[in-house]
């Protein structure tokens, strides 16, 4: 590590891996894909759904896995951006019961993204609704059982085996209110199906001195493939696949040479739960959309915020960042959508990292790279940091972080070895906008 350090103000924090290292890893049931898989081929709509979504048609397999990609960075999209909106602005539960209050807002969201946004926006909404249903099937998801016989109960199956051919999925509701209940109701007996079968082979499963996999697991798994079926037969009743002119539209364009090149830009209407993802040349569109002016919020990563009035939407140019090409998403604070309290991709640190302060969304980092790593406006008594966190598709931090005071607003180093993201840290008991002005991690040049 290289830093313009003076000892004295550099401390380094070496925190236990256990108490950083989230649990969602081991807690995924094993074939997300492979049940809505099974789900979409006896879909009376499928051939329907295979033209309106094109390849997001058969993406639906990956997207089924949204929500175990929390706080991960893809080339492409953030996973959050899909899982977390103002109705729902922290991650959620995949365990009963906890995992049953996200049926209803991931219902309507999935619904809104199909009738006012665009076949990948809505696949990716529809990914994030049918993984926890597909998780409430999983046995130890409805049981609910955690450790080493977690792993087991959902994993020792042959996902290849998942299917239901034959099945006529069921309308669950023939509006959005009674589809929720009928959803609710049909999630219910999921669960019971899945429980009674956990505990009647825990510990035969228990017993085994290695893998073998379980036909009752399949047989869970096929069940939770019938149950998404419904899920998804309701939807497209619902909210028919057919394409309308846009109620509001604009094309965004962003600085030359921004990191993450595949990466879209989002756009939110402020103050209400609507949102969508650009493609990648910056064409957005919402159809069916409530008459009203709005105001837009549309942020990329490695440009700065644009806020504009709805008629101002059509052709808006994102502002580079200070210092450009910011790697720290929301590093001026000025996006406020998902709460009032706090700047968006801003979180207050866990309690159990006995660190008081804010840590940043997750940052895309290379080890071999030198990055510039400071604050603007500190005031008195605020310390800063990196947190460097290893994979961007299940990021765990990392043994160290690394944590100075303002007096030096800005260090230079290297991220520790297999570090792959990174968090930026901001120490402080104030509200993060009360604390600091700006932040930044930039490559250094
Ligand atoms: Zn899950």
């Amino acid at each position: 590590m290289k830093s313009t350090r003076s000892s004295s103000i550099l401390v380094f924090l070496s925190l236990v891996l256990t108490l950083c290292a989230p649990p969602t890893a081991t807690l995924a049931w094993g074939p997300h894909g492979e049940v809505t898989r099974a789900a979409q081929e006896v879909l009376p709509e499928r051939e329907k759904a295979a033209a309106y979504f094109g390849n997001e048609w058969r993406s639906l397999q990956g997207y089924s896995s949204m929500p175990d990609m929390r706080n991960s960075v893809r080339e492409d999209f953030f996973p959050n951006d899909f899982l977390l909106w103002p109705k729902v602005p922290k991650h959620s539960q995949h365990m009963m019961p906890e995992v049953a209050a996200t049926y209803a807002p991931y219902f309507h969201r999935a619904l809104q993204a199909l009738r006012t946004e665009t076949p990948p926006n809505a696949a990716r909404w529809i990914g994030s609704l049918i993984h926890y249903i597909e998780d409430s099937g999983a046995p130890c998801h409805a049981k609910p059982i955690k450790g080493e016989m977690h792993k087991r109960l959902e994993n020792w199956l042959n996902g290849k085996d998942i299917t239901i051919a034959g099945y006529e999925p069921q309308l669950l509701g023939k509006d959005d209110a009674s589809a929720l209940r009928g959803l609710q109701e049909r999630a219910k007996r999921l669960v019971a199906y899945s429980k009674e079968r956990a505990e009647n082979i825990y510990a035969k499963v228990e017993a085994l001195q290695q893998r073998e996999d379980q036909p009752v697991i399949l047989e869970c798994a096929n069940e939770s493939a019938r149950a998404v079926a419904d899920l998804l037969h309701t939807l497209f009743t619902l909210a028919p696949m057919t394409p309308s002119s846009p109620s509001l539209a604009g094309r965004v364009t962003w600085p030359a040479k921004l990191p993450l090149p595949k990466q879209p830009a989002k756009v939110m209407l402020l103050g209400t739960d609507y949102s969508t993802l650009t493609d990648t040349n910056g064409a957005w569109s919402f159809q069916k959309l409530p008459a009203n002016s709005y105001r837009v919020a549309i942020e990329r990563y490695g440009a700065s915020t644009a806020i504009v009035q709805s008629d101002d939407c059509a052709s808006v140019k994102l502002p580079p960042t200070d210092p450009p090409g910011n790697l720290v998403r929301n590093g001026d604070f000025k996006l406020r959508w998902l709460t009032a309290n706090a700047p968006d991709f801003w979180n207050p640190i866990p309690a159990t990292q006995r660190l008081k302060g804010w840590e940043s969304d997750t940052i895309r980092v290379r080890s071999n790279v030198v990055y510039r790593v400071g604050i603007a406006d500190p005031q008195p008594g605020v310390r800063y940091g990196v947190r460097w966190r290893s994979s961007t598709s299940s990021p765990k931090t990392l043994s160290t972080n690394v944590v100075w005071s303002a007096d030096i607003a800005e260090h230079e180093l290297t991220p520790v070895p297999y570090a792959a993201t990174a968090q930026l840290l901001v120490l402080s008991n104030k509200p993060l906008t009360n604390a600091v002005s700006r932040v930044w991690l930039v490559p250094a040049k």
